[in-house]
């Protein structure tokens, strides 16, 4: 009766697959199929949706097991979802999953912004303000991932009012202009239109006596220390979300969220592209020309490198896997290695005159046609 494909099959995992393996399968998926990523394939938000319904249904015990009993019927019939069209639009999904993709702290913060523009249950008067903070990295960090520590200066609730803004002993009372409504009503010819009201500017009530504190604003401003997992592999200007790490929100509001911007701190060894490391490594014209072994610095300590002779200057050497970890997935970028030539410029009498005797060598020996002669070819 269904043409709708088996959820386990959607989401690529065994019947018996634990919540936390159906977990990281839809995870995969949603970034694989996230219609931000793959503006050019029509058929990705199809895909992103189908894996959406299948994680609905395999996430939650009471549903799985029905859908283990008697498959998409299951839900057909007043069930969860009528006719599996639950989710509409992309929305809807993150605003159903939004912990597995925001979840406090740690790398699942991280899908948040690879899949942008995710918004947090704003439209709430009551939420607490975002806070956004740059984080400074080194190589060392990106590469091994880290934990951090973080003095986040936030509004918190105070504690003497428990957010209330009134004085000890004494609460808020409703503002007599609204009626506590927050608005007022205003009538200009035919229309009646509703305003902010300008006493208590929308709150709805009024604080006789405030709070000495908190001043009558019901937070104040604290430090709190916030820990912070960075995924190893992290790159520069990535954000990562922490929910609920903002500011506090009116008594019985939710906290705003804490993003945390990646700065990386330049290196003076290495340089960063992608999860590949660059190093320029200067070389004698000997070292090149008659083939040697040098020892390379890498992130995890050094390792030895054979130039072979006859090497150009600029020739770049890749170390496999000795670059960053990748974000999302397993292995290693590369380390590439450009060794150039450094002219001396000091030399003694002895190796000038080693070098004189050599140039002049050179000219006997050279039979193929020289760079100069090649010019004059080209121009006559
Ligand atoms: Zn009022
Ligand atoms: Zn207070």
């Amino acid at each position: 009766m269904s043409d709708k494909r088996d959820y386990y099959e959607v989401l690529g995992v065994e019947r018996s697959a634990s919540a936390d393996e159906i977990k990281r399968a839809y995870r995969k998926l949603a970034l694989k199929f996230h219609p931000d990523q793959n503006k050019d394939d029509p058929s990705a938000e199809g895909k992103f949706k189908e894996a959406a319904e299948a994680y609905d249904a395999l996430s939650d015990p009471a549903k799985r097991s029905k859908y283990d009993q008697f498959g998409h019927q299951a839900f057909t019939q007043g069930g969860g979802f009528p006719g599996g069209g639950r989710f509409t639009n992309v929305e809807d999904i993150f605003e159903a999953f939004g912990d597995i993709f925001g979840g406090g702290g740690g790398g699942g913060g991280l899908f948040g912004d690879l899949f942008g523009g995710m918004r947090s249950r704003r439209g709430d008067p009551r939420a607490g303000r975002d806070l956004k903070i740059v984080l400074d990295l080194t190589l060392e960090e990106v590469d091994a991932g880290v934990t951090k520590t973080i003095e986040l200066k936030r509004q918190e609730l105070c504690e003497t009012c428990d957010g209330s803004g009134a004085k000890k002993g004494t609460s808020p009372v409703a503002c007599s202009a609204c009626g506590g409504r927050g608005q007022v009503h205003r009538s200009q010819g035919f229309f009646t239109m509703a305003t902010t009201c300008p006493q208590c500017r929308g709150a709805g009530k009024i604080i006789e006596s405030p709070c000495v504190d908190c001043r009558g604003n019901g937070r104040i401003a604290e430090k709190s220390p916030v820990e912070l997992q960075v995924p190893a592999g992290i790159e520069d200007g990535m954000r990562i979300r922490v929910t609920g790490a903002g500011d506090a929100g009116a008594p019985g509001g939710p906290r705003g969220d804490l993003y945390v911007v990646i700065r990386e701190v330049e290196h003076n060894v290495f340089q960063r592209s992608g999860p590949d490391l660059i190093t320029e490594v200067p070389c004698a014209f000997a070292q090149l020309a008659l083939g040697d072994k040098v020892e390379i610095p890498t992130l995890r300590g050094r390792v030895e490198m054979s130039i072979p002779a006859g090497t150009q200057t600029g020739k770049v050497f890749r170390l496999r896997g000795q670059g960053l970890p990748h974000l999302e997935g397993r292995g290693r970028g590369d380390q590439l290695v450009r060794v150039f030539v450094e002219t001396p410029k000091k030399l003694t009498d002895r190796q000038k005159e080693l070098l004189t005797e050599f140039a002049s060598i050179e000219e006997e020996q050279s039979g193929s046609k020289s760079f100069f002669e090649k010019i004059a070819d080209y121009f006559s």
